[in-house]
């Protein structure tokens, strides 16, 4: 868990982690930001790999590296 501090007077923090949809392998389900029942009122961008290796087509790719 990750809180992003923004410079006074651009609130809100933004919370990241990983959802319950990526945790559980099931990528195409995860709707990118969620909620969690320990942060009540906080939206909590979801930062799982998937969501920066997928192409314009929506395919998950694989590492060059
Ligand atoms: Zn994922
Ligand atoms: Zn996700």
């Amino acid at each position: 868990m990750i809180r992003t501090r923004f410079a006074p007077g651009q609130e809100p923090n933004v919370l990241t982690s990983i959802s319950e949809e990526c945790g559980d392998g099931m990528c195409e389900n995860c709707p990118g930001i969620f909620k969690r029942d320990d942060y009540p009122g906080e939206s909590i961008f979801c930062v799982h790999e998937c969501h920066k290796k997928r192409n314009q087509d929506g395919d998950i790719t694989s590492d060059p590296a």
